[in-house]
């Protein structure tokens, strides 16, 4: 059985190394907030292309601190995709704020031609969320919040070095958002996140916000909460960062295997547009048969993920919004037909081909 993700492969590439600052971590005597933090912080501040960087507990957090110190909150309203994974509107409801959908477009992100028409006197801010690893139209979704006053916040958690137009995810809006859950692109061995900006008076008050609203010792300056990055986290991660741009290549070239490998009429391969550089986070490819072809693959040992199969505005935890099926068509039809198919470093060659070869038998076999 292939997986559709084998975080052990991952791990395997580099052991040794983690296992090394694993033990160097353990045996400083120091796990919260220390040295390995701090220098992680540099490191990621410095490969995103952002002046600074703040470590936290996990992506979610970063999200929602993101907006909370924007003072987006109670009554203001965020423009996010109506594709968008349910964690990117946690952190706009978490608040207290509204999340206002915008249909995607065929590139599985936000649809920048549709921004303007859900704006509102509300509308405090945009989340361009860069989903599957494919960055945002970047200099529109700018272009559209300069001319109405907007934050943008980016969530980068499946973007881990993609670009746009050569410059990095995270580095466009005020704050870029990332986690460092385990199959993210630099994931972590346990939660992870962190938040990027250039803006210093930002990045003090996260320093602050993250641990309890304190910069000094029992002085505590607002109400915090606990969201820190621990030590041993950090330090694995500044190992996998040392090797994130081959780590990158490494699914960009299982992606070109799928590109050149699949041919199936019944089966959309997902599009990138020529400015951005995707990190194949996932390889979500659209098929108006999903359910059949997830089946199919299955019965052939090849497993598959939906990424996701209720778009938010339908889930459970957001009746409140009061939406209805058929409020967003387009999503809704991406959530009945996208199939992520096996990716994941280390992955062989073998089992790339066993993928594409049960791809392409879909519906020749069907009767
Ligand atoms: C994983 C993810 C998050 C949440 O990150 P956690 O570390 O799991 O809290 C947010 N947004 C997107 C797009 C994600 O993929």
């Amino acid at each position: 059985m292939i997986l559709p993700n084998d975080l052990g492969r991952q791990f395997s590439l580099y052991a040794a190394e983690y296992e090394q600052k694993a033990v160097e971590v353990l045996r400083s005597g120091w796990y919260v907030l220390g040295r390995e933090v701090a220098a992680f912080e540099e490191e990621w501040a410095a490969y995103t292309g952002a002046r600074y960087c703040v470590g936290l507990a996990s992506g979610l957090d970063a999200l929602w601190i993101a907006f909370r110190l924007l003072g987006v909150g109670a009554k203001d309203e965020v423009i996010v995709s109506a594709n968008a994974y349910i964690a990117c509107v946690m952190g706009i409801t978490i608040n207290g704020a509204r999340p206002v959908f915008v249909e995607p477009d065929e590139y599985d992100n936000l649809d920048a031609e549709k921004i303007e028409a859900a704006l509102t006197p509300r509308t405090k801010a945009i989340l361009a969320v860069h989903l599957y690893g494919q960055t945002c139209e970047m200099d529109r979704i700018m272009e559209i919040a300069g001319r109405h006053g907007l934050a943008v916040v980016e969530d980068c958690a499946q973007s881990h070095g993609s670009t746009w137009k050569g410059r990095q995810a995270g580095s466009f809006g005020q704050i870029g958002c990332f986690s460092f859950y385990p199959t993210k692109g630099c994931g972590a061995f346990g939660d992870g996140g962190c938040i990027v900006t250039d803006d210093e008076a930002l990045a003090n008050a996260c320093r602050t916000f993250r641990n309890y609203g304190s910069s000094r010792r029992y002085h505590n300056e607002v109400v915090g909460t606990n969201s820190r990055l621990d030590e041993l986290q950090a330090g694995l991660l500044r190992v996998k960062l040392r090797h994130l741009d081959e780590l990158n290549a490494e699914r960009s070239r299982l992606a070109e295997g799928y590109r050149q490998g699949i041919r199936n009429p019944a089966v959309r391969l997902p599009m990138v547009r020529g400015e951005a550089v995707s990190t194949w986070h996932q390889f979500v490819v659209h098929c108006r048969r999903r359910d059949a072809l997830m089946e199919h693959l299955a019965a052939q040992g090849v497993g598959s993920q939906i990424h996701y199969p209720i778009p938010p505005h339908l889930s459970e935890a957001y009746r409140y919004l009061g939406y209805q099926p058929g409020d967003y068509p387009i999503a809704e039809r991406f959530a009945g037909e996208v199939l992520s198919l096996p990716m994941y470093n280390g992955m062989t060659a073998a089992e790339q081909r066993q993928v594409i070869d049960a791809v392409n038998a879909f519906e020749e076999t069907e009767p």
